[in-house]
């Protein structure tokens, strides 16, 4: 019909140019945001934090069938509100892999010298620290003794070798193994070629008997690059009482290794130590993420993207207190969660798009060392050099009517972004402070700080600690709804003017280099 034609192409050119030249420089008008806020409600976080903080629920561990049950809602909802997915082939579902095992309870470590023994066995008078080597290996080797925690961390052992050595480090204490790993004096050991690590610590009977029936206990750990590059040797942690015949055979007195005024490194002449530790797999295991992302609206910014994450896991079935043995995990970080699917619900109904893309991102595994984020990080939805900011969220829900403690303010400039947001929005009555808990070392305990390891600037939407907290009491009818609402509308905004914004987010010089590269 080639009468139409004329007619036809000018009318398509208009149809085609319009609305993208209208995308690109028009910003949503004020009652259009007014509209998409106000789908932020305080009767909506308190109805999802109460469906993930329910006792069916079985506090969300990670891994469990309730986790999964988590993230199967938080899918239909992120689907509902018609966010494209950003998990595994099509889905919104991204999966980790996480290893089920147990220390063997054959496991053991005896020490010998000039005609004195030790033996101690594990899940009896032995614990475990870290994760036991898979395979087995039993190692006879000569003993190099560290007493206390050496000062100077550059060089911990100075001039004396550990290649092909046990050292066995005597210390007042039980170390602690946070997450799954070793302290850092055990990893340089195992990079100078030590083969195997034995803490002698002072203990009372009674704890330590408790902690070396727990090491048979199963545990999960995930398995992923980070794990792999750890360099593993067996750790074991024994009562230093059995070893002072050994240790007075090789000259050396308990009492004054106890005194760990004067650390020191020697090796233990005439002293070896035999170590046959393993661990067995007992089930391969998956804990999912999930991410939903809403296609940012300007052709030339929509492959950057702003993040919105907070954890959906919490720690599951517990010791019990005062009866109750669930840890429903409301405001960790239900609250943070139900901010998330808010902000995806506000932003989806916002017209026009942010100019950028949005990633909104539920994470398990928070609670066991900030797995899924580590995951995630390494496997983003959009490159994290393309990932202009992450706003987390983790515990919204209680506290302070009016505060709101906003980590990471000064290391960029999302601090000022936020500051400004919060001063054009005096009706949302909540006030940005800065981390009023520096020594508690929270920058470093939530899922942004794998964003900002890896250069991303972050903030980090937290209102501290409270007696329910990592408790079974954590529950939804302490959650002050109507407050987080207000911190997610203050978050809305702040992502609003990130998304739209010319420049996207800086770092302050001297935090890049702390941070960013501290953590590569
Ligand atoms: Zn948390």
């Amino acid at each position: 019909m080639p009468l139409r034609a004329p007619i036809l192409i000018p009318l398509l050119a208009l149809l085609g140019a319009a609305p993208l030249a209208a995308q690109r420089t028009r910003a949503p008008s004020a009652a259009a945001v007014r509209r998409a806020v106000e789908t932020i409600t305080e009767a909506e976080i308190r109805g999802r934090v109460a469906i993930m903080s329910d006792d069916s629920m079985r506090g969300r561990a990670t891994p469990s069938p309730e986790l999964d049950e988590t993230a199967e809602y938080l899918a239909s909802e992120f689907r509902r509100l018609g966010l494209r997915p950003g998990g595994d082939s099509g889905s919104y579902i991204q999966r980790y892999a996480i290893q089920r095992s147990q220390a063997d309870s054959g496991s053991f470590v005896v020490m010998m010298g000039r005609g004195a023994t030790a033996r101690w066995v594990v899940g009896r008078d032995a614990s475990v620290g870290g994760l036991l080597p898979e395979s087995e290996g039993v190692i006879t080797a000569p003993a190099v003794l560290v007493v206390g925690t050496p000062p100077d961390t550059a060089r911990p052992f100075g001039s004396v070798s550990v290649r092909g050595a046990v050292v066995l480090q005597a210390l007042p204490v039980v170390p602690r193994f946070r997450g799954g790993g070793v302290p850092r004096l055990v990893a340089q050991g195992a990079e100078a070629g030590a083969l195997g690590w034995v803490f002698l610590v002072n203990a009372p009977e009674a704890q330590f008997g408790a902690m070396a029936r727990s090491a048979l206990r199963p545990q999960s750990t995930v398995v992923g690059p980070q794990d792999a590059s750890r360099g593993r040797i067996p750790v074991l942690v024994v009562r230093d009482s059995s070893a002072g015949e050994v240790l007075r055979a090789a000259g050396e007195e308990l009492a004054a290794l106890r005194d760990t005024a004067t650390p020191g490194v020697r090796a233990l002449s005439g002293v070896t130590v035999t170590i046959g530790a393993r661990r067995r797999v007992t089930a391969e295991l998956t804990a999912p993420n999930v991410v939903g992302i809403l296609e940012g609206g300007d052709p030339e910014l929509r492959g950057e993207a702003v993040v919105f994450s907070a954890h959906m896991d919490h720690s599951g079935v517990g010791q019990p207190v005062n009866g109750d043995s669930i840890y429903n995990g409301a405001d960790d970080d239900a609250s943070g969660t139900a901010g998330v699917v808010e902000l995806a619900e506000a932003f989806a109904s916002l017209q026009p798009r942010p100019r950028r893309s949005l990633v909104f991102l539920a994470v398990s595994g928070e609670e066991r060392g900030l797995w899924g984020s580590s995951f995630y990080a390494e496997h983003p939805a959009v490159p994290l050099g393309q990932t202009v900011a992450d706003l987390n969220m983790d515990m919204i829900g209680r506290n302070w009517r009016d505060t709101i403690s906003v980590i990471g303010k000064e290391h960029s400039t999302l601090g000022a972004t936020a500051n400004r947001v919060s001063r054009e929005h005096p009706e949302l009555n909540m006030r940005l402070v800065d981390d009023l808990w520096p020594d508690q070392d929270f920058y470093n305990r939530s899922d942004h700080v794998h964003f900002a390891r890896r250069g991303v600037p972050i903030l980090f939407f937290f209102n501290g600690t409270h007696p329910d907290y990592h408790r079974p009491s954590d529950s939804v009818e302490k959650i002050d709804a109507e407050k987080a609402a207000r911190i997610v509308r203050m978050v809305f905004y702040v992502g609003l003017e990130v998304a739209n914004a010319a420049q996207r987010p800086q770092w302050d010089p001297e935090s890049r280099r702390r941070v960013v590269q501290a953590g590569n």
